[in-house]
């Protein structure tokens, strides 16, 4: 994938001199493998660092044999070192579908916390500049609609989603506490629902699930009547926003997503006619604290990045759809599904 880098204020001055190097945790990940593909092809030294409880080898096995690709298996949430210099820390490392942060419940806590303390101890050592990977899930089940930067959320922070939220509310406090208190040069993103190729089939979030479901002609999963709402981005422009926003001086939260918004049954019947499934819909019950509405105003990123999302849904889904057909990923292995409903 390649982004159109040319209008991105400041990149000469970041990107002149020597080779430049990058760390990316979370790197084997379905964002973090895209943001290593972006790296290497723009002439980075990509170090990509996962503990691989939910990244896949299959995301990077093509990065491999690259000279400026290394891959460090590491748990970020236990200290780490890496020699010589870092210019950039792209901290993408965390379970991220409720599936697998209710899998792994205080694994999420600890990357959340402990990682992004051991990331920034990196930057601040590097002098590294510092992006946080946090989520439109610190706005909660929002009541404010649709979700602005300024918006202070609404969480639960007991409930069984709180180990994901809560987690990366800490990552942007402790973010800002760097950058206020040790003059970190930080970046946060606040990603709405992504996707495309290199999601896995397996963790639990609608795409992957309908898609998943539809090629295989099964009734659709719809939790509650599916009238909650997401608004879904497609993976490449959501890794253009976030490389405006590591190129750009701005150190706020800035929401990076797609705001076309679709009710969940909605989403459904477009997969069933995209797919040409005969697949029913089938409903089950809500999970706890599942926002009922998501929307991102991102007023702020086509004001300071010039940042608008490009591709439409139908377009993407088609894109993911064919990847879910022939990747070796697609089988799904058993796994324990834990959805806590209401
Ligand atoms: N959802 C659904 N069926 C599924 C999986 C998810 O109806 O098989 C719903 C889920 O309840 C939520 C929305 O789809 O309202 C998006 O869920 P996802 O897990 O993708 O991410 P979230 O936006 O909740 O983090």
């Amino acid at each position: 994938m390649s982004v159109n880098t040319s209008d991105i204020t400041n990149r000469k001055s970041f990107l002149m001199g020597r080779k430049k190097v990058v760390v990316i945790t979370g790197g084997a990940g379905f964002l973090g493998s895209h943001l290593s593909d972006l790296f290497v092809s723009e002439g980075f030294k990509v170090f990509c660092v996962d503990n691989l409880i939910t990244g896949s080898m299959n995301n990077i096995q093509h990065l491999m044999n690259d000279k400026n690709f290394e891959f460090i298996k590491h748990d970020i949430s236990k200290d780490f070192r890496i020699s010589g210099p870092v210019d950039f820390i792209l901290n993408f490392a965390s379970p991220a579908s409720p599936i697998d942060y209710l899998n792994y419940p205080i694994p999420t806590l600890k990357v959340g916390s402990l990682g992004s303390y051991n990331t920034l101890g990196l930057a601040k050592l590097k002098k590294a500049c510092y992006l946080l990977a946090s989520t439109s899930e610190i706005y909660g089940d929002p009541d404010v609609h649709p979700q602005k930067e300024d918006y202070w959320g609404h969480v639960n922070p007991i409930g069984p989603r709180g180990v994901y939220d809560e987690a990366k509310r800490f990552a942007e406090a402790i973010t800002m506490a760097y950058h206020r208190y040790h003059k970190i040069d930080t970046r946060i993103v606040r990603i709405f629902n992504t996707y495309g190729p290199r999601m896995s089939i397996e963790d639990g979030r609608v795409v992957p699930n309908f898609i998943y479901q539809a090629l295989r002609n099964k009734p659709l999963t719809v939790y509650g009547k599916g009238k909650q709402t997401r608004s879904f981005c497609f993976y490449s422009d959501l890794i253009d926003g976030i490389y405006r926003l590591l190129m750009s001086d701005y150190t706020g939260p800035v929401n990076i997503g797609n705001p076309t918004e679709f009710s969940i049954l909605d989403f459904a019947r477009l997969v069933i006619a995209l797919t040409e499934a005969k697949s029913k819909i089938e409903y089950k019950p809500l999970p706890i604290d599942d926002p009922r509405q998501r929307k991102p105003d991102i007023t702020l990123a086509r004001k300071i990045l010039k940042w608008k999302p490009k591709v439409e849904l139908e377009t993407g889904l088609k894109e993911t759809i064919a990847w879910f057909q022939n990747s070796k990923d697609r089988r799904k292995k058993e796994k324990k599904e834990v959805v806590y409903h209401e």
